[in-house]
């Protein structure tokens, strides 16, 4: 039987995700600790409270609500949450009249109701040429009863379906999947593995190798870089991605994603430090010497995205 898995955010009318209007559902939870990340509330799988303590006007309405004592005033009289004695049972958030309080993560419906959910937007999906993406957190490492479920109901409702995958997953949850999904949208850092491990904390070898395995299998792939300087935005560091590629994949769409701050405030809101590494966007011209770059290399439907 499916368990149900926690999901952070359904973004309704994104045009980011995939072809045309789509509805993306983010899943809470990814075996990758990418030091980039601007979404630190999709790594965790627990629920997390978030509280943005610039905006708190210390009215202390929250205070009541916590059976845990974790919300105290300190010497200065600021109200502050306590991160050990904090269970994220959310109860606090509905009390806060700022909205300074929020909890990541709450469990989904069953998949049929969140399919249900899903298809009163089946009419944009059709004018648009768009659909669903399941993406994360990491999709694939969820309960695989459960995203099968609501692959097949899509895919039986003639919803386009696509996955938004870091590629390090079970094989066997991609071999559920894979009658079901229209596009997989498979994301690409770094091929040096050393550097890989570094930054994201795991191996890319099983992540290269489920990319092969997509391509034999007649999967659309859509490749999706995040270029993040000094990561992976020199020529020597695409070039190996665009062999890599080339040889696994053949020419798929390729999309260069230039490294954003917008994550920077959900580190502080979740209680957490960022890591230490510095990070920059890659200048636009850079970026456009990377896709010119890349198409040279035999990749010939290279795009920005982001
Ligand atoms: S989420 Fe629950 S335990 Fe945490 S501060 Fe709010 S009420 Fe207290
Ligand atoms: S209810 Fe909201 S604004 Fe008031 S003290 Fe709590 S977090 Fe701050």
């Amino acid at each position: 039987m499916a368990s149900r898995p926690l999901i952070f955010n359904i973004q309704r009318f994104s045009t980011h995700d995939g072809p045309g209007i789509r509805t993306t559902v983010f899943f809470k939870g990814c075996p990758l600790r990418c030091a980039w990340c601007h979404n630190p509330e999709s790594q965790s799988f627990a629920p997390q409270l978030m509280v943005d303590e610039d905006r708190c006007v210390s009215c202390s309405m929250c205070l009541a609500a916590c059976s845990q004592a974790a919300i105290a005033r300190d010497a200065a009289g600021r109200v502050r949450t306590d991160r050990a004695r904090c269970i994220a049972c959310g109860a606090c958030v509905d009390f806060c009249p700022e909205d300074v309080r929020e909890l990541a993560g709450s469990p989904a419906p069953s998949a049929a109701e969140l399919a249900e959910r899903l298809l009163a937007d089946r009419m944009f999906f059709e004018r648009s040429g768009g659909g669903v993406t399941l993406s994360g957190g990491e999709c694939l490492v969820q309960d695989i009863d459960y995203l099968e479920g609501l692959c097949r109901t899509l895919h039986d409702e003639g919803v386009h379906v696509a996955i938004d995958t870091c590629g390090f997953a079970p094989r066997g949850h991609i071999e559920r999947l894979l009658p079901y999904a229209d596009l997989w949208l498979y994301d690409l850092k770094v091929l040096d593995d050393e550097v890989h491990r570094r930054v994201t904390g795991v191996s890319n070898e099983p992540i290269l190798d489920n990319l092969a395995f997509l391509a034999r299998s007649g999967a659309v792939v859509e490749i999706r870089v995040p270029v993040v300087h000094p990561v992976n935005d020199s020529e020597e560091a695409m070039r190996a991605l665009a062999a890599c590629v080339t040889e696994r994949v053949g020419a798929p769409r390729v999309s260069l994603l230039p490294y954003h701050t917008t994550g920077t405030g959900k580190y502080r809101r979740l209680g957490i430090e960022p890591g230490q590494e510095a990070f920059c966007a890659p200048s636009a011209e850079q970026m456009d010497r990377l896709v010119h770059m890349l198409v040279e290399q035999g990749l010939t439907d290279v795009g920005l995205g982001g």
